[in-house]
């Protein structure tokens, strides 16, 4: 390359105008292709290239603890008395999973969303990591879920329908098979079985437990598409939930519905540790972008939980395109 472009000046240098130009047009041309592109490296002070988190739509902790999360927690660091945020609606709490804010700052506070209506103007992770020219994904059973990923910034959007016969396989295949292909940067693949087990049966009952290990299973499923795909060592994995529930709601301000399991394992984390310091859900955006190396916005609410995270950054590393 050196010894070429060497040649291509010399050339340049020696002929007239019109071939001056179409010859650094050709250099330009070169120089730029081979030049990296700006997610190609991984940013200073990286924990993580790639971040896939996990929303187990009504999950709560002692939910997942019955359902046999434990091995999973000694894998990497967790806090089991996170906290969601009010109003405790599916669409409101994972704006805020994303957004690094609550509520009352990125507008959305119910499940109203419909296709055709805009999108909140808060800066997500989707939004920061295509700005930074990050691939970014959504996979979602819901549809007004789809009110956090604004197209624009967004390489997929996946929704993927619910079927009583084939549960959260659907979702999970859909996931994993994009995880392989495209290999995401910035990727949130949402279970919401778990929920509608709770509105149907009840939540704790014999079947949000059922519902619960099969989320668990994905999850399992999830990780072996990262292992498939070669980037499981590069990746921060956050299995967290929009919100627990009592009965067969989430709308009362009580503990059961309020605590949510948080989860953190993989690049950079450390293991088996139970994270001391509170833990509310819109840390998990801010925790995501502390993890790729990016700032997080000051005027955000969620501030990124250090705690988790070994004490020396990732080597810098060529991401994989
Ligand atoms: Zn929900």
């Amino acid at each position: 390359m050196h010894d070429f472009r060497h040649r291509l000046s010399h050339f340049v240098l020696g002929r007239p105008a019109t071939m001056r130009f179409l010859a650094l047009l050709l250099a330009a041309t070169v120089c730029f292709s081979s030049a990296t592109p700006l997610a190609a490296q991984a940013l200073p002070g990286a924990r993580a290239q790639y971040v896939l988190l996990v929303s187990i739509d009504g999950a709560r902790p002692d939910g997942l603890r019955a359902a046999g999360v434990g091995p999973i927690l000694q894998e990497g660091s967790y806090s089991m008395t996170a906290q969601t945020t009010v109003p405790s609606g599916t669409a409101p709490t994972h704006m805020s999973m994303v957004s690094g804010v609550g509520s009352e700052k990125h507008g959305v506070r119910d499940n109203s969303w419909e296709p055709g209506r805009p999108y909140p103007a808060a800066p997500t992770i989707f939004s920061v990591g295509k700005r930074a020219g990050l691939r970014t994904a959504l996979f979602t059973q819901k549809p007004y879920v789809r009110v956090i990923a604004d197209p624009q910034y967004m390489d997929r959007v996946e929704l993927v329908p619910w079927r009583p016969a084939t549960l959260t396989s659907d979702l999970i295949a859909a996931a994993s098979a994009y995880i392989r292909s495209a290999r995401p940067h910035v990727m949130l693949a949402h279970i919401s079985d778990p929920d509608a087990a709770g509105h149907a049966e009840g939540w704790m009952s014999f079947g949000y437990l059922q519902s619960l290990r099969r989320a668990l299973s994905g999850v399992g499923s999830l990780r072996q598409s990262l292992r498939d795909a070669g980037i499981e060592a590069q990746t921060l994995v956050i299995v967290t939930a929009d919100h627990g529930g009592i009965d067969k709601d989430h709308v009362a301000v009580v503990p059961e519905v309020l605590t949510i399991p948080w989860i953190i394992l993989g690049s950079g984390v450390k293991k088996g540790h139970a994270i001391e310091q509170p833990v509310r859900i819109y840390d998990t955006a801010a925790t995501i972008l502390h993890a790729l190396g990016m700032t997080v916005p000051a005027d955000w609410d969620g501030k990124a939980v250090i705690e988790a995270f070994a004490a020396r950054p990732l080597a810098p590393v060529a991401y994989r395109r």
